[in-house]
């Protein structure tokens, strides 16, 4: 792909060096002539963060060829976004992806499955007003996520994993969610602690983080798309359900229940699901709450799904679950084994 790429030379002291990868989304758009915002190239975000240059770190910009809204997203720019990591995985000590805040879950819970091994801090954000506003969170989001990326103790990193930095919050990026499209807070994690807070201070939940380790990085990037998510509502049509669990390839399904896990019992509803799954489909199921977990059993609406060989996804997030999935059909032949690996933790993204 033809990247353009932008150095920002820092200041004589440097401390650090940080990758940003500028994929588009808010934090860099402008306004076309009806009025829509549109993304815009990185080379003139520099000039509306000065401080760039004065943080002490040796930063390089790789920006996509043509920046996009996140909505546009696909697999294979979160392949892309792999890719750029790991041929430069030795040259920083850290990575920030500018990202649009509408499917950053998804972007970078998919990058904390695909990363395997990560070693060193990846840090999604973005912004809810363009950089160019006078209110913008652009500037406060992408100067302390560069911080956050370089930060080491002893010479070695902080942070070993994917996380997402958001209006004063760091959160890990496979249990987080955009909650919010209009307020500063776009992003929460209900199921797991925030990694860290920003104040006077960047305070960090030690306990919390994910252990370094010293692993060779092992990028996973056969993503198999033949997905789908269901989700469930009241007076939800047998058509509606035949014709998801129905398509043709597909293989595995998030199936969003109520509660913790519960759905209809109907007869046809059951029958409909035992069947899928008996020709191979693999559903897993997650609630639509945004806390607490999948509890098979625990009430006798959840009981026939077990029997009907519905997989529990425990307190994953949708956006977790569904590119863990993608992840694991893409890897694994067997349904089998990403049966067996689904209901697992891959990479904090579940209590065990
Ligand atoms: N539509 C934008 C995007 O996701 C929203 C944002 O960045 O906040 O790219």
């Amino acid at each position: 792909m033809n990247y353009k790429i932008v150095n920002i030379d820092s200041s004589e002291n440097v401390n650090a060096s940080v990758l940003i990868i500028y994929t588009g989304g808010t934090f860099g758009m402008a306004a076309d002539e009806q009025g829509a915002l549109k993304p815009f190239n990185f080379g003139n975000v520099v000039d509306k963060v000065p401080e760039l240059k004065s943080l002490g770190l040796r930063i390089r910009v790789i920006s996509f060829p043509k920046p996009i809204d996140s909505s546009n997203v696909t697999p294979d720019d979160w392949k892309d976004i792999a890719y750029i990591i790991e041929e430069n995985y030795e040259k920083y000590d850290g990575f920030v992806v500018l990202h649009g805040t509408d499917t950053m879950a998804y972007s970078a819970s998919a990058l904390s499955f695909m990363l395997q091994g990560l070693n060193k801090p990846v840090i999604f954000t973005g912004a809810q007003i363009p950089i160019g506003s006078t209110r913008s969170d652009a500037r406060e989001n992408l100067i302390t996520a560069l911080e956050i990326a370089s930060t080491k103790i002893d010479g070695e990193p902080r942070i070993c994993e994917v996380c997402i930095y958001f209006n004063f919050v760091l959160l890990r990026a496979n249990r987080s969610q955009k909650v919010n499209s209009s307020t500063f807070s776009a992003f929460h994690s209900e199921n797991y602690p925030p990694l860290a807070e920003s104040g006077i201070i960047i305070e960090y939940n030690e306990g919390a983080l994910m252990p370094c380790h010293i692993h060779k990085l092992v990028i996973q990037n056969k993503m198999d798309t033949n997905v789908a998510i269901l989700k469930l509502f009241p007076g939800i049509d047998i058509s509606v359900v035949k014709a998801i669990l129905g398509i043709k390839n597909l293989r595995g399904v998030v199936m969003e229940t109520f509660g913790s896990g519960n759905t209809m019992t109907e007869r046809w509803f059951i029958d409909e699901l035992r069947s899928a799954i008996k020709s191979g489909l693999i559903i897993v199921n997650i609630s639509q709450c945004i806390g607490g977990t999948v509890s098979h059993g625990k009430y006798a609406t959840s009981v026939p799904l077990s029997e009907a060989g519905v997989l529990s996804g425990g307190d994953m997030t949708t956006e977790a679950a569904t590119t863990k999935l993608m992840l694991l059909l893409g890897e694994e032949k067997s349904p089998e084994k990403v049966k067996e690996k689904i209901v697992i933790p891959m990479n904090g993204e579940m209590d065990e």
